[in-house]
């Protein structure tokens, strides 16, 4: 669009200004163009272009945040499985320690046990340290991640396995004595 044309107001044709004028008229149905109306389409076109560039901005924004969530809920999904292993350890381990222990294998029930105490005191917070932060990503809704909540969560959880073995443990020992 340029201002040697305009749209005609009554009909939509073109409409080319003569140099030196600031009026036409159309050539088909006689509707006279100003020079303000070719500068109202002008207006109208960057207006136009505006909105457009305001859509596109806002997809891309869209497309980020979407991407950012994927890739979020991927690093947490990893990051759980991971913390799986110590929490089932911690079981396992003062399992095997108990059972050790009740065999008289003592040296090697100790060190099963020492094992679990170092994962049940290093496993939350090195969790706690790594768990990912949805937050930085560009566009993410996720919030930060609670280190403190989730040290504490991975505790737990150790310590309830923890117990579940030791329990175990027990049960089968108290069974093979009264055998
Ligand atoms: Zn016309």
């Amino acid at each position: 669009m340029n201002l040697d044309t305009v749209k005609c107001p009554g009909c939509g044709a073109d409409i080319t200004f003569r140099k030196g004028s600031r009026t036409s008229k159309c050539e088909y149905c006689g509707s006279v163009a100003t020079l303000g109306n070719a500068l109202e389409a002008l207006e109208a076109d960057a207006e136009l272009d505006r909105r457009v560039a305001e859509i596109a901005e806002r997809e891309a924004e869209v497309k980020r945040h979407e991407n950012a969530s994927a890739d979020y809920r991927a690093a947490m999904e990893k990051w759980k499985k991971k913390g799986r292993i110590p929490v089932i350890l911690s079981g396992v381990l003062w399992f095997l320690g108990g059972m050790l222990l009740e065999f008289d294998l003592d040296g090697w029930g100790v060190l099963m046990i020492l094992a679990a105490f170092g994962i049940f005191f290093a496993a939350p917070v090195v969790l706690a340290a790594s768990e990912p932060d949805g937050s930085r990503l560009p566009g993410s809704p996720a919030p930060p991640p609670k280190k403190f909540a989730t040290a504490l969560k991975y505790y737990g959880l150790c310590l309830a396995t923890s117990a579940v073995g030791l329990i175990a443990a027990a049960i089968i020992s108290v069974t093979l004595i009264e055998k």
